[in-house]
């Protein structure tokens, strides 16, 4: 006999509270409108819809100067440039790459589609990212420092790169990990798919690693339709990065010669066309997110068991997604809230399973993942689309 969660009222009150009287309200939609039309127009009436054209070298530009970061690449999709950005940093079939076993599938899928094995590690119950400490004592009892990235002494394998995912666009605390790759020679590769907007000590998310990646699938705060883009400060992985997106073909007026075997995962003019608008749109979504934000804090500031997850120290977040954490929360607990939330017409979304109980992820290795399979259980995605925002407040 279980008894019904006191939690499911509580929540639907500060929801009811917070968010415009329409309902069915989505977990995140994106905002498109005029100057989408335009710019989507121009690239229609251009002929350049392609691989190829001025609003892809507009976009990259744009995000380069936004992120601070020295090179950007469009691409396909966020899982694409992590696939791309993790062999650029040097990853090899047979290595070992460390990602947190929670996140969103395509950070493992890329390190697979890489050709390397994923290698789980916790989470910090602060950013919700990697944990840096938890990975330092971990590193210490398997890894074994070489030159070029540690040796896991259990598996045999290479380590050669370290993944940190800013989770829902709070920033991972980057200093302590940079500091732990470092002293063991592993590459950091940012998977900043979820934190557009998002920085760490002043600086944007994506920037601290040799090579990050962003996703702008349409639930992401900026989107192309479907998209990513790889950074980088490093000239020579850039013009790589291009080359080995765009089937390596050599540059010649009319000729077709190609030099490697290389992927065909730039970006489209069209998505990119989408890119330029919403890259003017950015700062206005953050603002209204950031309030969203605010105001669901303030709704749940006298709550007991459910705390809002605000952004880390050191950090600004986007807030992609606004996140309770439903304390000594189960699993049966959980669903029951998700289910009253969902049935009045509220998108709540739990998190992903973790990526270390997948079918196809389940042989892989792991440090122990107290503090991920616990926030399993408790964090409940609240709707946080920009336009709920306005909508309820003007
Ligand atoms: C969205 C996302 C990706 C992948 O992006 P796609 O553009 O959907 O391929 C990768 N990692 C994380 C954490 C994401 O949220």
């Amino acid at each position: 006999m279980t008894f019904p969660s006191e939690l499911a009222p509580e929540l639907l009150a500060a929801l009811a509270h917070v968010l415009p009287t329409y309902r069915p309200i989505n977990l995140h939609e994106p905002e498109l409108g005029d100057l989408e039309q335009t710019v989507l127009t121009a690239c229609v009436d251009s002929g350049f819809v392609s691989s190829v054209g001025a609003f892809v070298d507009e976009f990259e530009a744009s995000f380069a100067a936004y992120t601070g970061a020295r090179h950007a690449i469009a691409v396909v999709n966020g899982t694409a440039a992590l696939e791309v950005a993790l062999t650029l940093a040097g990853v090899e079939p047979g290595d070992e790459v460390i990602v947190p076993a929670l996140s969103f599938v395509g950070t493992a899928n890329a390190v697979v589609h890489a050709g390397a094995t994923p290698h789980f590690v916790d989470s910090a119950e602060a950013t919700l990212g990697m944990d840096p400490a938890a990975l330092d004592a971990y590193l210490a009892e398997i890894a074994v420092p070489s030159a070029h990235g540690a040796t896991n002494r259990v598996t045999g394998a290479r380590i050669a790169a370290i993944v940190p995912m800013h989770t829902y666009g709070h920033p991972v605390d980057l200093a302590p990990l940079l500091t732990v790759a470092d002293a063991y020679a592993i590459t950091v590769v940012e998977d900043a798919a979820e934190s557009v907007g998002s920085t760490y000590r002043g600086r944007h998310t994506g920037t601290f690693g040799r090579l990050g990646i962003f996703s702008f699938n349409g639930n992401k705060i900026l989107t192309t339709g479907g998209g990513g883009m790889i950074v980088t400060d490093d000239a020579a992985l850039a013009a790589r990065a291009r080359h080995l997106t765009t089937t390596a073909k050599l540059p010649h007026a009319w000729d077709f010669e190609h030099d490697e075997v290389a992927w065909n995962y730039r970006m489209p003019n069209i998505n990119a066309a989408l890119g330029c608008a919403q890259m003017q749109r950015l700062p206005d979504f953050l603002v209204r997110k950031r309030a969203l934000a605010d105001a669901y804090r303030t709704a749940f500031a006298d709550a007991d068991r459910i705390s809002f997850v605000s952004e880390p120290e050191h950090s600004e977040s986007n807030y992609w997604l606004c996140t309770i954490r439903l304390h000594d929360a189960t699993k049966s607990e959980l669903s029951e809230v998700l289910a009253a939330t969902n049935a009045a017409g509220f998108g709540c979304r739990p998190a992903w399973h973790l990526l270390s109980s997948l079918a196809m992820y389940k042989a892989c290795p792991r440090a122990p993942l107290p503090v991920a399979e616990s926030l399993v259980d408790q964090l409940i995605n609240l709707p946080s689309s920009p336009a709920l925002w306005s909508a309820a407040h003007e």
